[in-house]
């Protein structure tokens, strides 16, 4: 067992690129969270220069933006990535029939425990490790995150190595190193998930703020 606390605060103030090149050298199995953010964009920018093929995947809840699926398709093509593509266990149709037309409308937790909290525990099996793209900024519900902890729910490592930069640092980052960048960020959206829950946000809004308008949920439930 790692003693993640120590670690965690060894890396506190380490560059993400070197928390990533460490922990890639524990001798562990990562694989990395792609929801095709700038975040997870810088990621995997770094993780190619580490070790190659890059173990990702991503959670398709078949109600992505389509600028999501483009931009999913250029990423596979610029780099080295073992994408592994996890879908749920009922089609849309099928949810429809068990739970009603348009989850998301009624009861957007059912619907994201189904489309993405359940399909999580699939894409995690085998692992010893995941490797997120969530920072403190995002929220409060991140604010206390670790660079690296323990994920009890999946029981595994959860490695965020961005937890402490800005929204600014990985926008530069991007544009200094030309990693391409999910168009949605550039139309208002500092956060996307799937295009029901998720609207622009206004100036001087939160980055979260247009993620379940109206209801009282501001994480899909899979960062716990
Ligand atoms: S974000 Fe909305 S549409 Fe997507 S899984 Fe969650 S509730 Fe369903």
């Amino acid at each position: 067992m790692l003693d993640v606390e120590t670690l965690a605060r060894k890396w506190e103030k380490a560059h993400p690129r070197v928390i990533l090149q460490e922990a890639s050298g524990l001798g562990l199995k990562w694989t990395l969270a792609m929801s095709f953010s700038r975040e997870d964009t810088v990621i995997l920018h770094w993780l190619s220069q580490i070790r190659q093929p890059v173990d990702a995947f991503w959670l398709d809840t078949n109600l992505l933006f389509p600028e999501t699926y483009e931009f999913k398709d250029e990423v596979a093509a610029r780099y080295p990535v073992n994408l592994r593509h996890i879908q749920p266990s009922l089609s849309l149709a099928d949810q429809a029939e068990r739970y009603g037309e348009s989850l998301w409308k009624q009861d957007p937790h059912q619907c994201c425990y189904v489309r993405k909290v359940e399909p999580l525990f699939a894409a995690l099996a085998g692992y010893d490790g995941w490797i997120t793209g969530i920072r403190r900024e995002q929220s409060p519900t991140r604010a206390h995150a670790k660079v690296i902890e323990w994920d009890a729910q999946h029981e595994l490592y959860k490695l965020n190595p961005l937890a402490l930069w800005s929204t600014e640092d990985v926008q530069s980052f991007a544009e200094a190193n030309g990693v391409p960048v999910n168009p949605l960020h550039g139309q208002g959206y500092p956060s996307f998930g799937c295009y029901p829950c998720t609207r622009p946000v206004k100036p001087g809004e939160s980055i979260r703020a247009g993620r379940w308008e109206g209801w009282d949920k501001s994480e899909c439930g899979i960062h716990q």
